[in-house]
């Protein structure tokens, strides 16, 4: 089997949902199993509508905010031609009317849990039209629903896959030879519970198809030529790496290199399963592939940008030493608050983190400490990480900026700049 991933960006409106099929023309149909993402937007519109909901479940707010998804869709199925789209039309209706049962019935007040019940609609949506798309073109693929087959925790917004329960049914599921079309970013927590895997966790989905069918290969369809050294959307003359090896691309994804999601290459690379990134609209193109080699392919320094990041520096408020027990309690408490360390950095007297506030939590984490520590914190720095660094690489990126912090350990450099 190979499996295929399809992002928001590459299906985004029709003309997207046409090139999938140009797509499939140009690489063959079968023995492939499709992922798909939320199209455009659409999970940062859902995200919209689960905080309306807790903010004012009853208003017409949310109403509104519901509607922007449900007009964007009805839109797209309006302008794609398709023999059977009054049964299409039936399908997202249907969807749409379980997404006001929910916030009409439901009781909880967990908000991890209530998004995992809203925003998946995403996916189900997407799936839903694009197999309509596929079949008006004669390709007939199978719709998965992936909540009946991926199994995870019941970690809502970043749940943990049931691997052995989840490989067992996607080996009852998939056969060889077929096509099949199924949702990625989202699985399920006991038979009626919906889950997701942390934002832009489609990719992931996909390495977890790829691991669980040891398939031959895994591709991840881009709106970019392949992984480039560098973001073009912040760095010029960005150049296409045409081989990377998995623990490069790891680092890579790790440090914030966002065209792959950081948990999509451990899965492969237990398996030797290739991951190819490539430019939706050029399917011909060789893309970037990922395999066990060395380094990297051209070699040249890598540059990666996460912003708005928050740098905390911590000092004892007795003036002692930033001792084990210190640290100890700092990093017990980022566990509990889901707060990532991007860079740490430790000196005698203080501790400095530059953290990702994923999940909107940093500010409650600093309440918890500030009894314990002296605290400064500088919201909305960028983290720049460079991989295979040289000075001329160093001096491009710290040109004309503050820098906060500098780390530079074997052949990484990572600045923190206001
Ligand atoms: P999708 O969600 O459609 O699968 P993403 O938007 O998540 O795709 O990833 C593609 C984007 O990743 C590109 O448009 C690009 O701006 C960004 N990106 C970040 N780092 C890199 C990099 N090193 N190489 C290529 N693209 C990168
Ligand atoms: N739709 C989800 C998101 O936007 C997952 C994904 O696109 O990978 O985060
Ligand atoms: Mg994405």
């Amino acid at each position: 089997m190979r499996v295929f991933k399809f992002g928001g960006a590459s299906v985004k409106d029709v003309t997207g949902l046409e090139n999938v099929v140009s797509v499939l023309r140009h690489t063959g149909a079968k023995d492939l199993v499709i992922v798909v993402s939320a199209m455009g937007k659409t999970t940062n519109a859902l995200e919209q509508v689960v905080d309306t909901y807790f903010e004012n479940s009853n208003s017409t707010l949310l109403t509104t905010a519901l509607e922007v998804v449900r007009n964007y869709h009805f839109q797209i199925i309006d302008q794609v031609s398709l023999d059977k789209k009054q049964a299409l039309f039936g399908k997202i209706e249907a969807f749409f009317a379980e997404i006001e049962a929910f916030l009409t019935n439901n009781q909880s007040s967990d908000y991890d849990q209530v998004y995992d019940q809203l925003v998946p609609y995403g996916e189900l949506l997407s799936s839903t039209i694009l197999q309509a798309v596929l079949e008006q073109q004669d390709f007939a693929a199978q719709w998965l629903d992936i909540r009946t087959i991926l199994k995870t925790d019941s970690n809502f917004r970043e749940a943990k896959v049931n691997w052995k329960l989840t490989e067992k049914n996607f080996k009852e599921h998939i056969n060889s030879g077929g096509l099949y079309l199924t949702q990625g970013f989202i699985g399920s927590y006991k038979p009626s519970l919906t889950t997701t895997l942390g934002r832009e966790g489609s990719d992931y989905t996909a390495a977890i198809i790829g691991y669980c069918l040891s398939a031959e290969s895994v591709t991840i369809w881009k709106d970019v030529p392949g992984v480039l050294n560098a973001d073009p959307r912040y760095f010029e003359n960005a150049t296409l790496l045409s081989a990377i090896s998995y623990n490069e691309a790891i680092e890579l994804a790790f440090y914030g290199a966002s065209v792959i999601h950081p948990k999509t290459l451990q899965p492969l690379q237990q398996k030797g399963i290739p991951l190819y990134v490539k430019p939706f609209l050029n399917p011909a193109a060789a893309g970037t592939c990922i395999s066990e080699r060395d380094t990297i392919e051209p070699y040249s320094p890598c540059f990666i940008l996460k912003r708005n990041e928050v740098l905390i520096k911590l000092s004892s408020l007795d003036f002692s030493f930033m001792l084990e027990e210190h640290l100890g309690e700092v990093f017990s408490l980022m566990a509990e608050y889901r707060v990532k360390v991007d860079l740490i950095q430790h000196s005698a007297i203080s501790f400095s983190l530059c953290v990702d506030d994923k999940f909107n939590t940093v500010t409650k984490m600093l309440c918890a400490l500030q009894n314990r520590f002296k605290i400064q914190v500088i919201y909305g720095v960028n983290l720049y990480t460079i991989r295979h660094f040289t000075p001329e690489a160093l001096v491009k990126i710290e040109v004309d900026k503050e820098v906060l912090v500098k780390q530079v350990a074997g052949n990484m450099a990572q600045l923190v700049v206001k």
